[in-house]
């Protein structure tokens, strides 16, 4: 079964008069334990794509399915439980707080949740991208790469069935990008996630099972 399933997916913004129809018409699926690149030029529906993956935006037409669940119909606040619980998002600039320690930022998205006690897996996890001598340090004490290691080990502490990557090696040199590339390949067959990075780096081909190139709102 697919991890995240969209169905002749539309999604048309409106513009003033104007309507643009950024996607026009969608098939995509990921799998578990499969790592795909979204290529195309600026403008041609990337972000949007990502967005409704992410269940952060809903189709215009079409459907997206979760699991094998169709979500398209439901609210926003299922939307939001079902993106916490099976979605992790890594993003260029790495979104960490400044002021937390690396293990506290991982923790970060359990904080509010009653009666969840996630250290154990953050310090797991941060360990096992290889940070496990770095658990108290603040962002300003560590290099790019370590900490898009620490987004990338936030992003898993809930146990997500779909990693969505925007730009993720986007402010990396190629080497840390190839030791970022290294632990996505670990983590897809580890955690036996479905992997899906937005990228303009051609080094992710290299590491990819599928490249999906999408051009004026359509997949080649
Ligand atoms: P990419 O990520 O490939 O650069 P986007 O998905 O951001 O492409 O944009 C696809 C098209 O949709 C572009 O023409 C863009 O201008 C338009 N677009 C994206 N978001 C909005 C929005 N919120 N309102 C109006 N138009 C948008």
């Amino acid at each position: 079964m697919s991890a995240i399933e969209l169905h002749n997916a539309v999604k048309e913004y409106q513009n003033g008069d104007e309507v643009i129809r950024a996607l026009k018409g969608v098939d995509f699926s990921a799998g578990p334990g499969e790592m795909l690149v979204i290529i195309g030029p600026s403008g041609s529906g990337k972000s949007t794509l990502l967005n409704l993956i992410g269940l952060l935006d809903k189709p215009t037409e079409g459907t997206v399915s979760l699991n094998g669940d169709d979500v398209t119909g439901w609210s926003e606040g299922k939307l939001t439980k079902a993106r916490k619980s099976s979605i992790g998002f890594v993003f260029q600039d790495f979104h960490l707080l400044p002021m937390l320690t690396a293990v506290e930022n991982v923790e970060l998205p359990t904080m509010w949740d009653p009666g969840v006690d996630r250290h154990d897996r953050a310090v797991d996890l941060l360990k096992r991208v290889g940070l496990g001598d770095r658990l108290d340090h603040t962002p300003d004490q560590l290099s790019g790469g370590q900490r898009q290691r620490v987004a990338i080990a936030r992003s898993l502490i809930n146990e997500p069935d779909i990693l969505l990557a925007d730009e993720p090696t986007g402010n990396l040199d190629q080497d840390t990008a190839r030791d970022i590339l290294d632990e996505f390949t670990r983590i897809k067959d580890d955690e036996d996630v479905a992997i899906v990075a937005v990228t303009h780096d051609q080094i992710f081909t290299e590491y990819t099972d599928r490249t999906i190139e999408i051009v004026d709102g359509v997949i080649q």
